[in-house]
């Protein structure tokens, strides 16, 4: 039996429905979401534009700024100083790649930790360890909200997150901890991959390497969250699990796309009206 499809559009246009009555809620006072762009890529364009779509059928008014591409980390983060300042800004979000010569942690710190609709800054990050805060990461809290639509008990489930790093894999592993799941983190460093992912629960691939994770390699029923976003030969785009075959085996999975993309949209909505006062 093919595995059920976790439908990430349908789970983020209900919450922005969600997001746009918590809008309401908030009267006249402004919602604005500002993103920095430092030159144009045009991947980045496209993604900009999903978000102000979403935005907008929220409540959210989104503002873009680009930077000229030979701008200076000096200058970007004079950019972001100017935007913490603004009492009509609620969020900022600096798009990346940024070019070489800046480093996206002194960015990402520059901005007002109130203001970090993203969740990145060290201060949100950190706060990750105690309970869940008011701004989590966004991908990492749209792969949490996938798991927990399927209504698994995920306390005591085995859950290998594959990928560490520090804007997805960790904050995964840290909010699927605040669960009581058992959790393995799964690296460039480990040893033999099937030999974990093939007893859990629950997988949450995070990579960037298409086809890393078979059908093979997971338990039957498994819940497999599928992060990893990348651009196959064709054009098309593809995860990092093998879908064909991952589907004759998992219970649970997300496609790509249209899974954890569109829930980590609607997740730096709501950050955006948390971070405006809105109670969602
Ligand atoms: P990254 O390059 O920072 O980290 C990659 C991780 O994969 C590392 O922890 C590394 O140890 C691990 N890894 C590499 N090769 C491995 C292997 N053979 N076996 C096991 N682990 C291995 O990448 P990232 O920024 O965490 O992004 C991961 C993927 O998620 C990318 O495809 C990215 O495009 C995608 N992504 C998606 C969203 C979304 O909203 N859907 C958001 C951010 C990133």
């Amino acid at each position: 039996m093919p595995a059920q499809l976790l439908d990430g559009r349908q789970i983020a246009k209900r919450m922005r429905e969600r997001l746009a009555e918590a809008r309401q809620t908030l009267g006249d006072r402004p919602v604005r979401l500002v993103s920095l762009e430092v030159g144009q890529n045009p991947a980045a364009d496209v993604y900009v534009r999903n978000q102000q779509r979403a935005a907008a059928e929220v409540g959210i008014a989104m503002e873009v700024e680009n930077l000229p591409v030979a701008s200076t980390e000096a200058q970007l983060v004079e950019a972001i100083s100017a935007l913490n300042r603004r009492a009509d800004v609620s969020g900022i979000i600096v798009q990346r790649p940024l070019p070489h010569g800046i480093d996206p942690r002194q960015v990402q710190m520059a901005i007002d930790p109130h203001k970090d609709v993203e969740g990145m800054h060290p201060a949100n990050m950190g706060s990750i360890l105690y309970r869940e805060p008011l701004l989590p990461p966004c991908t990492a809290a749209a792969a949490q909200q996938l798991i927990v639509a399927t209504g698994m008990d995920l306390r005591g489930a085995e859950t290998v997150v594959v990928g560490h790093s520090e804007i997805v894999g960790k904050p995964i592993a840290v909010l699927l901890l605040h669960h009581l799941s058992t959790v393995t983190v799964c690296h460039i460093g480990t040893r033999n991959l099937a030999d974990h992912t093939r007893r859990a629960d629950i997988v949450v691939v995070a990579v960037g390497k298409p086809g890393l994770v078979h059908g093979d390699m997971l338990k039957p029923g498994a819940c497999v969250i599928d992060v990893g976003i990348n651009q196959g030969p064709d054009g098309k785009i593809v995860g990092d699990v093998d879908f064909a075959s991952a589907n004759e085996v998992a219970g649970f999975l997300t496609p790509v796309p249209g899974g954890v993309g569109p829930v980590t949209v609607a997740m730096l909505l709501r950050n955006t009206l948390r971070a405006a006062g809105a109670s969602v």
